[in-house]
């Protein structure tokens, strides 16, 4: 039987490069947390674009701040000023207590961003030897897929076929004090981070890791650079997941839910100190900073504060992490998450169990192999979880 989904999906297999492995649903429609196919199959997601849409598709706040946005003026470049910018950088450094941001659009071109403030930094501020800066990262880690963000990379598939990769990269194992401190040279820029690692499979970090980093980052003159483009805006239970160990970056990097899933936006926010270093001519994006972006933005933050959706987060997250914990069953090898940043760990693969929940209505993604994500919008029900549960135990059990 040719359905008008799989026409869908023949066509995009034919036409599209195969650089990624979808499973085989296709979403003509979305609100709230629920998608729907072209057939009028109804899904749960529980992806949310790797943490874009934590406000939900489509919220109405959100789309009606895209749609008055769109009769006014969408583009303007940063040849001059718009209306919108203004606002947004005043929001977005009050948000996460800095003096300074820098719009981007993409995740990765947030990265690119930070790493080159980090750089010339290094070089204006700190005194390091002309192209001697150095980066630290940490094994694991997810930062784009950029050639910057490749260069990061620990995984080989990331990087095979696409060399020369960047210099001046280091990597240490993640949450390994000791191997960061051998790593820090007089040469080291920055040390970058993921509070919480997302696509390695929500790994969370030995508790006083980010702390004891930021301080041995201080003692050692590196900034301190928090990915937090999937971890942060609620997802983890704080509006910020560096918060869970009270620490304040030298630079974050944001983006996804940045635009609540409506619009692309990302930036870095940091100190003078540190994003003073660029000027005209150092650095910018046609479309960064754009008016659709920041009057969406703005409307994605105060839908992620009015209604409190870190403290809901952090509510049903440890809801969900306790009924996942009582399912009884030895192939689940270690359910761990913070907030609505949930990962199922199984000693065997976990698309199987995917495919399997989609059939049950639930859409999840594994992520290296043997992890189940559950990163549902934020602004999900109490009761539409309970509905998620059921499903979970009865695939899981
Ligand atoms: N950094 C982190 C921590 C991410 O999770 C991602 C995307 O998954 C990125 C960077 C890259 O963002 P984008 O896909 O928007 O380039």
């Amino acid at each position: 039987e040719t359905t008008k989904s799989k026409t869908l999906i023949e066509q995009t297999e034919k036409y599209g490069a195969h650089n990624y492995h979808p499973l085989p649903i296709v979403i003509a429609k979305a609100e709230g947390v629920w998608v729907e196919d072209p057939e009028g199959n109804k899904y749960m997601d529980m992806l949310s674009a790797y943490s874009a849409v934590n406000q939900g598709h489509r919220h109405p706040k959100i789309i009606q701040a895209l749609k008055k946005q769109a009769d006014r003026v969408t583009l303007t470049s940063r040849a001059f000023h718009n209306d919108q910018l203004g606002p947004w950088y005043e929001m977005i450094c009050e948000l996460t207590g800095m003096d300074m941001a820098l719009p981007m659009n993409t995740g990765a071109e947030a990265v690119e961003t930070a790493v080159k403030a980090a750089r010339r930094w290094a070089y204006d501020v700190k005194g390091v030897a002309e192209n001697q800066a150095e980066i630290i990262a940490c094994v694991g880690n997810f930062h784009g897929r950029t050639m910057t963000a490749v260069s990061l990379s620990s995984e080989e598939e990331y990087k095979r076929g696409f060399g020369p990769m960047l210099p001046g990269i280091k990597l240490v194992p993640y949450g390994d004090l000791e191997a960061l401190q051998e790593a820090i040279t007089e040469n080291t820029a920055a040390f970058l981070i993921e509070p919480i690692q997302g696509e390695a499979g929500i790994i969370i970090p030995p508790e006083g890791f980010m702390k004891k980093a930021y301080d041995l980052c201080k003692e050692k003159n590196v900034l301190f650079i928090a990915d937090e483009i999937q971890a942060g805006l609620a997802r983890t239970g704080k509006m910020l997941a560096c918060e869970w160990e009270d620490i304040q970056p030298d630079m974050y990097i944001l983006g996804k839910a940045l635009g609540g899933g409506v619009f692309p936006i990302s930036c870095v926010t940091a100190g003078k100190e540190v994003l003073g270093v660029f000027n005209p001519g150092s650095h910018g994006s046609t479309f960064g900073g754009n008016p659709m972006a920041c009057a969406v933005s703005i409307a994605s933050i105060d839908v992620l504060k009015n209604e409190k959706l870190a403290e809901r987060s952090l509510e049903l997250g440890e809801y969900f992490m306790q009924k996942l914990t009582e399912i009884n069953n030895p192939i689940i090898k270690e359910v761990r998450g913070r907030g609505l940043f949930i990962g199922v760990e199984l000693t065997e693969a976990a698309r199987p169990f995917c495919e399997q929940l989609k059939q049950e209505g639930l859409l999840c993604k594994e992520t290296h192999d043997t992890v189940i994500r559950f990163a549902p919008p934020l602004i999900i029900s109490k009761e539409d979880l309970d509905w998620a549960i059921e499903k979970v135990k009865k695939v899981l059990s």
